[in-house]
């Protein structure tokens, strides 16, 4: 194994001396999975290629922003046509006004738009927001629950954090880390504790409605509804942060799967179209509490970015079209269907979860449904599918602690190819 991709080794080493740990972002390391990570080329469609020629199907999509695929023909279009005018005027276009046009006609709950360049920007903003107009300053946040990496939200977090086993993180001070108190996902007597407790002093809840940070899971029947009316019950502010479900799992994200208005929304990943980007939103009396109408500071001097904008706005005009949604959905469930049949013919112990276009294949036979079930998977025998299914030419995200994404790119064939490999390996491991 590895010897394909002695380039890419050759380029991790070299990244290594002035890089930490040779990536810009810890979810990219491949130490959970014991290999070193693949440098890529280039993308096309629903693959990726190697700096060694090696070509893989993908379903971490950039980690969910590539919905329609890399280098969709509509948004390299409108990039090409925007170079040539300028990359950034730190003044405003009317591109910016066009996109929160169409989130806010996407998004019953949202009235206001602003444009920030990460979504971790986006929930600190959004947090921020909340404590300023509710005067109040504790968060209650979900365990398992990944927000970015503002201090206030990297408590218990997933995704990489999780991955790394990292349970805050030093630098963050513990003044801090008090204001946010942390739940259990789709535990509601967790949460009516919290409020009975803290109630007066609670600004807001923040989570993933469905969850894609400690791989996917869904909110159990009633607990959305539930969040909604407590927060409301006592003044809180229930913040919904979409950054990787929002356009993903319908065009108006989670909250128009479940049919729950949240009070503040927040976006990244595929308003960005692969330009880094992200956003905050929501009623008008809450976002017209932000400056500079409002007292709560935030700026940004690449925010409304146009060549961002021009991507992301290319993506959402294409994802105006609800029948992309069905198509998805018929992709997903086809590899459900094939992944599932895989599990009970060979009787292996895993559990596969999925919600839209989002998917993990967890390695447990019990059913998942919040951090401490998935911490109990077996994350050895995850890290050997996942070699197994890069040396069958399928990329996966490189932890059990992640969603797999599905683009519009895939083909029938990308798909059966996919749940062959997955049979082909699963029986290879049980052997
Ligand atoms: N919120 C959620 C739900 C995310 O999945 C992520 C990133 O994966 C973020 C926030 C942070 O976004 P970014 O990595 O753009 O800062």
């Amino acid at each position: 194994m590895g010897d394909q991709r002695k380039k890419s080794a050759k380029a991790f080493k070299k990244a290594e001396k002035v890089i930490p740990g040779g990536v810009n972002s810890p979810a990219r390391a491949f130490s959970a999975v014991e290999m070193d990570p693949i440098f890529i080329e280039k993308g096309e469609g629903a693959y990726l290629y190697d700096i060694d020629g090696n070509q893989y199907l993908d379903y971490v999509n950039s980690w969910g922003p590539m919905i329609l695929g890399y280098n969709p023909p509509q948004v390299i279009k409108k990039l090409k046509e925007q170079l040539k005018k300028g990359t950034s005027f730190g003044a405003p276009t009317e591109i910016e006004t066009e996109i929160a046009e169409l989130i806010v006609d996407f998004y019953p709950a949202v009235d206001k738009v602003r444009m920030v360049n990460s979504g971790t920007e986006a929930t600190m903003s959004a947090i921020r927001l909340a404590r300023g107009y509710t005067g109040r300053d504790k968060i209650i946040k979900l365990e398992g629950c990944y927000h970015g990496h503002g201090d206030s939200l990297l408590v218990d977090a997933g995704s990489g954090a999780a991955t790394l086993g990292i349970k805050g993180s030093p630098g963050v001070t513990e003044n801090t880390a008090k204001e946010t108190i942390v739940v259990p996902y789709n535990n509601q007597q967790a949460v009516e504790k919290v409020f009975t407790e803290y109630g007066s002093e609670i600004a807001g809840i923040i989570l993933e409605p469905v969850t894609g940070n400690m791989g996917v899971i869904g909110p159990e029947p009633g607990y959305i509804d539930f969040l909604r009316k407590i927060t409301r019950k006592n003044g809180a502010l229930l913040i919904f942060d979409e950054v990787m479900t929002g356009f993903r799992l319908a065009r108006g994200g989670a909250q128009e799967l479940y049919k729950i208005e949240p009070d503040l929304s927040t976006f990244g990943k595929i308003i960005g179209g692969g330009m880094p980007v992200g956003a905050y939103a929501g009623r008008r009396e809450i976002m017209d509490y932000v400056a500079p109408v409002g007292p709560v500071y935030q700026a940004g001097t690449l925010s409304g970015n146009p060549m961002a904008m021009q991507a992301g706005l290319a993506t959402l005009k294409e994802l105006k079209n609800k029948k992309i949604y069905t198509q998805l959905e018929a992709k997903a469930e086809k590899l459900e269907k094939g992944f599932k049949k895989n599990i009970e013919e060979l009787e292996f112990p895993a559990y596969f979860n999925r919600v839209g276009s989002m998917f993990t294949l967890f390695f447990t036979a019990k059913k998942v449904k919040n951090y401490q079930d998935v911490k109990s998977c077996d994350q050895k025998l995850f890290a050997a599918y996942f070699r197994n299914m890069i040396e069958a030419g399928i990329y996966l995200p490189p932890s059990q602690f992640e969603a797999n994404f599905i683009s519009l790119a895939l083909s029938e064939e990308n798909l059966d190819q996919t749940i062959a490999a997955n049979y082909q390996v699963l029986k290879k491991l049980k052997a």
